[in-house]
């Protein structure tokens, strides 16, 4: 989920740092009506595509020496059997090297989560857990189709706590038909009894290709309005921001530095990142490539011997920073004067833009302000081609 939720492109400002890799598992037990990722409730077709992601790993074993992250995620990648897992493990420490200290999340679904799994991923080296809640109340749980309940949740989220992952986010949406500031706020609250790290919160989007958008265009049910959706999301940050964490981007809230996302930090830095598996998508020296978003063609390419590339493309220099416009104004760290001006710093516009209240200036940088956040969109629009 977190790649597709995360990148864009990335570039060669990377200052050297180490490359991420992400790992797309494609499976999910039932298909949740408001998700716009790939992934296929055919659990069966999991031994070939881990065969085929074996091969993948082949592929690119000597082209982005030692990963800083990794990041399994999908679709649901705790569907996966231990054995599964264990081979999935094996075959990526056997084609890859990773740092000491490097950061490897999981994204756990709170229906898979048990004592044994929790011990089983902390023996192969997962030290972060991203749990996908959602919600705490029931209602709002089954009009997601979530597999868990609020009680299932919480049990789950006592279980990481107690295997002793101090590293662990929990997903959250807001949005929902019929929720209430404060039905949101319970749900904010009951959240922070787990004391977790990182919280990511996205408003519900309503994507013609799911069912919930299918409604949405039958007329069955309505977004919200750009006002309404501006409050919840203005409530979220200051309830966050008062118990102490740091709005480090749209969706993401940290405790600390020490606890944002250093794996999707690398998406909006332009640092290279290779992506596995069907639907991935990677970024290195300029060029993005993603793979087929199937896993019948994926497997095929790799029983083919083929890379299982869908496309790619070359990014100009212009288009790199634009795009480091587009995802640094999404975050905290904001970007460049370079970035933000090419190579004619304009005082005149900067004070202008300054002036909306939308960005502000941190360690010559340009960082938008919790009003930029709410156009983040538009906020490169404002800046010269
Ligand atoms: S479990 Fe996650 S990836 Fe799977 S359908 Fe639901 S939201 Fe999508």
């Amino acid at each position: 989920m977190a790649q597709e939720t995360a990148a864009t492109g990335k570039s060669a400002h990377t200052g050297g740092e180490k490359p991420g890799l992400y790992i797309h598992v494609p499976f999910c037990k039932t298909k949740c009506p408001y998700c716009d990722f790939y992934s296929i409730t055919d659990l069966s077709a999991q031994g070939a595509w881990l065969h085929a992601l074996q091969v993948e790993i082949d592929f690119y074993k000597h082209d982005f020496g030692t990963f800083e992250t990794l990041y399994i995620g999908g679709g649901t990648p705790t569907v996966l059997s231990e054995r599964d897992l264990d081979n999935l493990f094996r075959a990526l420490h056997a084609g890859f090297s990773f740092c000491a200290g490097a950061e490897i999340t999981v994204e756990a679904n709170p229906d898979d989560i048990t004592k044994d799994k929790l011990v089983f991923l902390r023996s192969r080296g997962v030290n972060r857990l991203s749990v996908g809640v959602q919600s705490f109340d029931e209602n709002e749980l089954r009009f997601l189709e979530r597999r868990h309940t609020a009680a299932g949740a919480e049990k789950a989220l006592s279980l990481v706590r107690e295997a002793g992952f101090t590293n662990f986010g929990i997903d959250l949406m807001y949005g929902l038909p019929g929720q209430t500031g404060e039905g949101w706020l319970a749900t904010l609250r009951k959240a922070l009894t787990f004391e977790p790290p990182h919280l990511s919160c996205y408003e519900l989007t309503l994507e013609e290709t799911t069912a919930l958008g299918k409604m949405k265009m039958a007329g069955q049910i309505a977004p919200l309005t750009e006002d309404e959706g501006e409050k919840f999301f203005l409530r979220t940050s200051r309830f966050l921001q008062h118990h102490g964490f740091i709005h480090y981007e749209i969706s993401n809230f940290a405790r600390s530095d020490d606890y944002c996302s250093r794996h999707n930090r690398k998406y909006w830095r332009h640092v290279p990142y290779l992506g596995l598996g069907p639907g991935a998508h990677s970024f290195q020296g300029g060029i993005r490539w993603w793979n087929y978003r199937s896993v019948d063609r994926y497997c095929g390419a790799a029983k083919s011997g083929v890379k299982p590339v869908g496309g790619s493309e070359i990014l100009s220099s212009e288009q790199l920073r634009f795009e480091r416009l587009f995802l640094g104004l999404r975050t905290h760290h904001g970007v460049t004067m370079e970035d933000a001006f090419g190579t004619s710093p304009s005082e005149p516009l900067l004070s202008r833009i300054r002036a909306s209240g939308l960005i502000t200036m941190r360690h010559n940088r340009i960082v938008p302000t919790l009003k930029g956040f709410l156009i983040a969109d538009r906020l490169p629009l404002m800046f010269p081609d």
